[in-house]
């Protein structure tokens, strides 16, 4: 396995509220893009992923892993949803968590909010995640195609992220991985601008830090209007 992770705040932001955790030891990946006044954002992407890592760390090989992680997620949720109870400068802050935990040939994964996951397989760039948005929906029911959700007005309504509730309803599911496979987490940051067929010819062509580092570039070119953030994940045949 190995990984590449950048994020950058982008053109216009003041600050970046996104976050991203590479932990190649544990097999966990993960990016997170924050939302509420002030620094809180940043306070709650941060937090959610030090949670997910801090739970996953101790994870065992008794419990089935998509379980783990569904409840790893959850305890995010609630330390966002805590502090953002109990400090008022925190009040309302929220993110979004997309969660990758990859053992042996299998990739796990939990996600909540509109970052997403795909999967990069013999040149097919496949969407792995719903976005958990208005326009998401609309994307379910057939009403828009991605491409077009990118340009739409009320593409940042959110209807589902961490912190918001003590509880959330988290989508979890389980890849069975082949060698060669990319795994690639972003926010909206990315895919709002960058086009699937760019992010497919960044990926075909070039080394896995080469592309995090075209993409978050591509997103920029593009007018960098939001936080950007890319993980990579190669998966590869253990000898
Ligand atoms: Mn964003």
């Amino acid at each position: 396995m190995k990984a590449a992770a950048l994020s950058h705040k982008g053109l216009v932001r003041p600050r970046n509220e996104d976050a991203y955790l590479l932990r190649l030891d544990l097999g966990v990946f993960a990016v997170a893009d924050g939302l509420g006044g002030h620094r809180s954002g940043e306070v709650a992407s941060h937090l959610a992923l030090r949670v997910l890592e801090e739970r996953l760390s101790r994870g065992t090989l008794q419990e089935p892993p998509l379980q783990q992680l569904k409840e790893a997620v959850a305890s995010a949720n609630e330390a966002v949803y805590q502090v953002s109870l109990s400090q008022p400068e925190h009040r309302g802050m929220a993110t979004t968590l997309t969660a990758a935990w990859m053992i042996e040939d299998r990739c796990y994964l939990a996600h909540v909010g509109d970052s997403r996951a795909y999967i990069f397989r013999q040149g097919i760039l496949e969407t792995l995640t719903t976005d958990h948005s208005y326009v998401g929906d609309l994307i379910q029911k057939g009403d828009i195609t991605r491409e077009e959700a990118r340009f739409h007005p009320l593409r940042n309504l959110l209807n589902r992220a961490l912190g918001i509730e003590g509880a959330v309803e988290v989508d979890t599911r389980e890849i069975p991985l082949t060698p060669g496979d990319v795994l690639l987490l972003c926010t909206d940051g990315l895919y709002e601008v960058v086009s699937e067929g760019e992010m497919k010819t960044i990926l075909s062509a070039h080394s896995l830090d080469e592309a995090a580092r075209l993409l978050v570039e591509n997103a920029l070119d593009k007018g960098g209007p939001d936080n950007i953030t890319v993980v990579l994940v190669l998966y590869e045949e253990k000898d």
